[in-house]
């Protein structure tokens, strides 16, 4: 019956209204903006870009590959690749992103970007509180905007952070044994020609 759901509704509205200047856990809500809750781990608004060390522009894990621009599905990343290369984390040298804007009024908080990123660049922020005068420049996030440390990335998301640096590690540990590998096999032929010549100039 409609009307009991209405009453039952209207029955708890009234204990919890009476009920909040006795009892605390009545009180559901806070007087925002002055009180807040604090946000759970598990809380995600906006993306921003993730760097290592103490200065985001060396730091910045974002290669510009482009991924998460072309699966963003309203479209609202724009990235323009810069021309001159840096090193990344392996210590292959990568492009970096002159320009990578997110229009955050476009953003729908998907966290589809953050799925397909292959490098670990791109995490979702807990921030959510933007507000501007000018639709087209306020809500225009820039990369200097964007970046945040992976201190920060581990104070708002501890166990994501802390599985993202394993998984760094990994690829770390994955690239010194293939490079290790590559340079054995590289000084392995290097032997074999020196002894096929030497064996080649003793026979003369
Ligand atoms: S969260 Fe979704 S909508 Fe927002 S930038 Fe990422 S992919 Fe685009
Ligand atoms: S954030 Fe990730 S997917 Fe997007 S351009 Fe940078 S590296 Fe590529």
């Amino acid at each position: 019956m409609i009307g009991k759901g209405i009453a039952k509704g209207m029955v708890e509205t009234a204990r919890n209204l009476v009920g909040s200047f006795h009892e605390s856990e009545r009180m559901v809500t806070v007087e925002y903006p002055e009180q807040k809750i604090p946000a759970k781990e598990s809380a995600r608004n906006f993306p921003f870009l993730v760097y290592d060390g103490d200065d985001w522009q060396t730091g910045l894990r974002c290669v510009s590959c482009q991924i998460c621009e072309k699966e963003c599905p309203p479209q609202c990343i724009y990235i323009e690749k810069d021309s001159e290369k840096k090193p990344d984390f392996l210590g292959k040298p990568q492009f970096q992103p002159k320009i990578f804007d997110i229009d955050v009024s476009v953003c729908m908080g998907c966290q589809i970007c953050v799925e397909v990123c292959p490098f670990e660049s791109i995490r979702m922020d807990r921030e959510f509180e933007y507000a501007g005068t000018d639709r087209f420049n306020d809500m225009l996030f820039s990369k200097e905007s964007l970046a945040k440390s992976n201190s920060y990335y581990h104070q708002i998301h501890p166990t994501e952070a802390t599985e993202t640096d394993a998984i760094r590690e990994d690829k770390r540990q994955a690239h010194i044994l293939k490079e290790r590998a590559k340079a054995e096999k590289l000084a392995k032929a290097k032997q074999e020609a020196m002894e096929k010549k030497a064996e080649a100039s003793s026979t003369d």
